[in-house]
């Protein structure tokens, strides 16, 4: 795993700051993380990126923008409990079939249930365990982009076969799509947080940063996919591409679901992302797509 300097991790964010969009590796995961959050702190200048827990160079999203980018969320960060170092790591539970709904609450005082497995909730208002890592980790046998390397092209290994399936059938289609971004470990994100936190202080931080332990990325489920036409950036623009609306019309049917749709935001807390995908298996993914609701209230409904 690989751990960025604090330096690398300020040039990169300094660099984003400005507008760059070269990428180096660092350069590009700190953009991820670094979009303003929207959604409720909206001071953030017009051009100011939303808060997109993923590499983020979108343009600014919708006026009524608010919602911050869905891997970071903007919630706030228990103030003073820097959890990043001592907790232990938590397991995930061993893989059950994900066809059955879940029958456990979705979160314990704010903390996610891992038991849920692959329907594991993790939003702006639930965080994984501090420390949690999936313990089936596997590298995805799909095309990533240059900057992504060592875990950031890890899944669970249930969630790697089903890319590796979507990849396949995307090419059979004549779709181009490469990985960008999948697992975001708990301490890279801790170090991420603490860079932002050193340059602008905690305040300012928290507006446009998620704190760790709420992207969904860390869940080992979650991938961010872009193509050629948008330059692999993770964009809104890629909607109106044919890769876009690909993947919009047939992620499902390989078990996953564009997580944070345009119709969501309210809901989700979190802008528009054509490029997020997580896990959840085909049979959830494709109620999911049929029903049109976000994950959180999917849930909701299927548990009662
Ligand atoms: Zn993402």
């Amino acid at each position: 795993m690989r751990k960025p300097s604090l330096l690398m991790v300020c040039c990169a964010l300094t660099l984003t700051l400005v507008g760059c969009t070269t990428s180096d590796q660092s350069k590009t995961e700190e953009a991820e993380n670094k979009p303003a959050d929207t959604e409720q702190q909206t001071e953030t200048p017009a051009d100011t990126p939303k808060d997109t827990e993923d590499e983020v160079v979108e343009e600014a999203p919708a006026p009524e923008a608010e919602p911050p980018a869905e891997d970071e969320p903007a919630e706030e960060p228990a103030a003073d409990e820097p959890e990043a170092e001592e907790t232990p790591v938590v397991e995930a539970p061993p893989v059950e079939e994900s066809a059955q709904t879940p029958s456990q609450p979705l979160e314990q005082n704010g903390t996610a249930n891992v038991k849920l497995d692959t329907l594991i909730l993790v939003n702006k208002q639930i965080a994984l365990p501090a420390g949690y890592k999936p313990t089936d980790l596997v590298t995805a046998n799909i095309d990533f982009v240059d900057t992504a390397s060592g875990e950031r092209r890890m899944l669970r290994k249930e969630a790697a076969q089903a890319i590796e399936k979507l990849m396949a059938g995307a090419k059979a289609a004549g779709i181009d799509l490469k990985g960008t971004s999948a697992f975001r470990s708990y301490d890279y994100q801790v170090q991420l947080f603490n860079a932002y936190v050193a340059k602008d202080g905690k305040e300012q931080a928290m507006k446009y940063s998620a704190p760790p332990g709420h992207s969904e990325h860390q869940t080992g489920l979650a991938i961010d996919v872009s193509s050629a036409s948008v330059g692999y950036q993770l964009t809104q623009s890629l909607e109106q591409t044919k890769e876009g609306k690909w993947l919009a019309d047939n992620a499902h049917t390989y078990g996953f679901i564009v997580r944070y749709q345009r119709a969501y935001e309210a809901e989700t807390g979190y802008m528009f992302e054509p490029w997020h995908l997580r896990y959840i298996g085909v049979e959830h993914a494709t109620n999911v797509h049929k029903t049109n609701v976000p994950f959180e209230r999917y849930l909701e409904q299927s548990m009662n």
